[in-house]
Parts: structure tokens; sequence; C-alpha cells
């Protein structure tokens, strides 16, 4: 397998002369089996550029395409309305998500293409459109991937993807906060709430889920947005620090962690020793710990993970 990073910044695109190394589209990452098979997860603005890369390989011949959304926050979609391949007759796109219902997913998609915001809404859009509701613990193949979503917590809720294909396997992990406030059912402005006995056991039981599923994983992709010092002011935001992501992977045995979803406010200079001091302190246990920016592509595999 081989993942590209097509957008690595969360909660909004912050294109100018400080993100210009680490780049400033938001999360989009394309995952490619050996024979060629593809998917996509997140679809961010970093999307565009992957869609006109796809669009140049098919010759304007109409594809599929697999969609895995982690949850429907405008970094994670806005790109879908400026994927070029959308706009080739016969292509069709499929989009899972986490969602109650799969119509309901339709109508969120369809509602950031409402006239009022766009000037084509998604039924003239000449792909073809279907929905697919994603259920953590309940596993699916597309082509050579084999699917595991993974409940992560988020406000409203997110979910994680392990992905298993060629012998080899990378998983998804945005976004999420640690799991020591309840985020997934509540607003993020209403901050902490005290925890009942059910909310713990909820808490861990996600937590040792995740830890589950990461188990033997060759590479882990993580929201790591806020600095420590920046997570103890917003607690309650729904994202994780390097620090949360690096104990992660080390209690699930992972030996490669790759950081993701990066704060906006990160300059280039300030994500070169993010990526520094986070390189030298997974080398002390083991770790070898990548920052990701626009366009890295890594190839996945025990070997590559040496
Ligand atoms: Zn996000
Ligand atoms: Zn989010």
């Amino acid at each position: 397998m081989q993942i590209t990073f097509w957008g690595v910044r969360g909660s909004y695109p912050v294109p100018g002369a400080a993100t210009v190394r680490y780049g400033g589209q938001t999360s989009c990452v394309e995952v490619r089996s050996a024979s060629g098979d593809c998917v996509i997860v997140d679809a961010g603005t970093g999307m565009r550029q992957l869609g006109n890369k796809l669009a140049r390989e098919a010759g304007g011949q109409p594809g599929l395409y697999h969609v895995l959304l982690s949850h429907v926050h405008w970094d994670h979609i806005q790109g879908l309305p400026f994927f070029s391949p959308a706009y080739i007759p016969g292509t069709r796109i499929s989009v899972y998500a986490l969602l109650t219902a799969a119509n309901e997913l339709d109508q969120v998609i369809g509602g950031i293409t409402r006239h009022e915001f766009f000037p084509m809404p998604l039924e003239a859009v000449p792909a073809q459109f279907d929905f697919h509701q994603v259920e953590p613990g309940v596993d699916f193949v597309i082509g050579a991937f084999h699917v595991t979503p993974i409940a992560l917590n988020h406000p409203f809720g997110s979910v994680g993807y392990r992905i298993d294909g060629d012998g080899s396997s990378v998983a998804y992990v945005a976004d999420t906060a640690p799991f020591d406030q309840v985020l997934h059912k509540q607003h993020f402005l209403s901050g902490p709430e005290p925890l009942s006995e059910d909310d713990k056991l909820a808490l861990t039981a996600m937590r040792d889920a995740l830890l589950a599923r990461l188990r033997g994983v060759d590479t882990v992709i993580y929201d790591t947005h806020f600095l420590p010092e920046e997570y103890a002011r917003f607690p309650h935001y729904g994202h994780s620090t390097p620090d949360q992501a690096l104990e992660m992977c080390a209690q699930a045995g992972v030996k490669r962690l790759v950081l993701y979803h990066h704060a906006p406010s990160h300059t280039d200079d300030q994500m070169d020793q993010v990526a520094a001091n986070y390189l030298a302190m997974g080398a002390k246990i083991g770790i070898e710990v990548l920052t990701s920016f626009e366009g890295m592509s890594l190839p996945i595999g025990p070997e590559a993970a040496r």
C-alpha cells in the first residue's frame, strides 16, 4: 500500500507564506493498493488536487471512487464539490460516513451544494453518488481493502478507519480527543461536564476498542492538532496532542506514527520544531514519528517501517 497526503490541516484552509512547506489544505489522504485500488479518506480541501490527478489518470473516462468520511465537519467535506471526476458523466462516487441514516448523509452532502452555496446542486452533478452508513464494529470490503470503522471521541461523533490491504495496514484516527471526557454527544462550547459511572465505562470501552484496532497496524495517522499547552486550554474541542498519540501507539505496540490534522495557526517554523521534537521523543521508545505535509507519500508495510 501507498498513502499520500493531499491536505494535512484541521479546521480551515490556511494558504500563505507561513504554510508553504507543510501545506494549508484541509484533511484528505489517498490510500492505494499495489493493484491500483484507491480509497480516499476525508474530503477536505486537499481533495481538489487529488481529484485533478485522478481525472488526468483516468484520461477523462468515468471511474468508481470510494470516499471514507471521518465525520462531516467542514474541514473534512469542503473539497467534495471541487472533486473534478464528479463532473465526468458515468462516474460513480460512494461516500461512507458515520451518520444515523444514509439519507441523512445525502441531505448533508446535498446541503453543501444547495444553490445558495454552490452553482450546481448535487442532483445535477453528472456523477452518480451513493451513500453508505458505517458502524463501528461492522467491517466491510472495498476492492483490495478490508476496512474497520472505529468510534472516536469528538463533538457529535467521528469514526476512524483501519485499512488492511496488500498484507499491510494503516489506521486513520481523526478527529479525536483523548478519552477522559465525553465529547461525542455534546456541543463543544458546553465544555466539560461531570462524568457519570456510565460515561467512564463508555470512554474506557471506546479507548480499549481503539487500542485493540491499532494493535499490529504498520502506520497510524493520528489527530495531533494541539500542542500540550494548547490542549490544556481547549480540552473539549475534540483533538489530541502528539504526546497523547504517542502514548496510544506505545500501548498498542505501533512502530510508526504520522502527526496529522495540524492546527491552522502552526507555521512552517513551528511545525519544524514539532517534527524534530517528536521524532526524538518517539525514537526513545522505538516509534518512528513522522510529521505529515502536503504531498508526502509513504509506502506502508512492515519492511517500510523498519
Ligand atoms: Zn477536523
Ligand atoms: Zn471535527
